[in-house]
């Protein structure tokens, strides 16, 4: 009897731990639910505004009856708009794949236009850095691939940013091709026998020391650290991009050499139509 009432005891504290596990529980969803609301209706009321500023510091700075100083001061507006407005999306992008509320959509995308669209995205950058744009599709590149689309443009149209920001000459070479067995083997061992796709993006620029080359994947980290710096920019870029892989299935390598340039590469394996919708509902969850 005594050994009975020991173990009614017990199953009525378990239980007890169990209901407050669950409420505790409902209470993390909860505020999870918060943090992400809350900052989709911030990401909102802070681009409305900034939105008008961007638009009307563009008339100002195209008007010609105001003098050249003026249309000057009107030109920082804008880009410092630019920037707050890029740092806002970054923000909101790592917040929401912390948060496991990326959606991945895949689709058939068209290897073959992806070069152009950059081309077109990217050409006056480079003529205005003096910096050669090389797009090149290698033979055993496929014509189609099924992957999230938008999200891969993401990941590339921001190492695209990054080389042609730390590269002052030579060139920024972006190339799409099959990737190497032997590679992907060592980098996603996951996945031997699929069709792996390699986009990489090579400079010729400033390179990045060896000892840095894991720490910049982090938020906010950057090889020059101090507030002295001479590049802009806020470190959230390559996490973007590694999460965003990762969320496709694939990786980053980075291949450097201090001084001479830097290659990333994304290896990128097809998002199986059935199973990529299944993974699709899965990260939306
Ligand atoms: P940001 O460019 O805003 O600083 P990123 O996360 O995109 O943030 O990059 C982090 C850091 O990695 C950069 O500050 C820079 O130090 C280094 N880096 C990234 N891309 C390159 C590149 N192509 N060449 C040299 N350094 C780079």
């Amino acid at each position: 009897e005594e050994q009975n009432r020991f173990a009614e005891e017990k199953s009525r504290e378990l239980e007890k731990i169990r209901i407050e596990l669950e409420e505790y529980t409902e209470q993390l969803e909860q505020s999870s639910q918060y943090k992400s609301d809350f900052l989709a209706n911030m990401s909102h009321e802070l681009r409305t505004p900034l939105n008008s500023m961007l638009i009307l510091s563009q008339l100002l700075a195209e008007n010609a009856e105001l003098g050249t100083e003026e249309r000057q001061y009107a030109k920082v507006i804008h880009s410092s708009g630019n920037d707050l407005l890029t740092l806002i999306n970054d923000i909101l992008d790592l917040s929401k794949v912390e948060a496991g509320k990326v959606e991945i959509v895949p689709e058939e995308m068209s290897v073959t236009e992806f070069p152009l669209v950059m081309e077109y995205q990217f050409g006056k950058i480079a003529e205005q850095k003096g910096v050669r744009f090389v797009t090149r599709m290698e033979p055993d590149a496929p014509a189609i691939f099924w992957t999230d689309e938008h999200r891969l443009h993401q990941i590339v149209k921001n190492l695209l940013s990054n080389a042609f920001k730390f590269t002052d000459s030579g060139e920024v070479v972006l190339s799409i091709r099959r990737a190497d067995p032997a590679v992907v083997a060592d980098a996603l061992p996951e996945c031997p026998n699929e069709t792996v796709l390699a986009i990489s993006v090579a400079d010729t620029g400033v390179g990045i020391p060896a000892s840095k080359r894991d720490i910049i994947f982090e938020a906010f980290q950057q090889v020059d650290g101090t507030t002295s710096r001479k590049y802009g920019g806020t470190g959230l870029g390559l996490s973007i991009c590694r999460e965003f892989a990762n969320l496709l299935g694939g990786t980053i390598l980075l291949d450097s050499e201090e001084g001479r340039g830097s290659t990333f590469t994304i290896l990128l394996p097809p998002l199986g139509q059935t199973k990529s919708h299944e993974s699709a509902m899965m990260l939306s969850e």
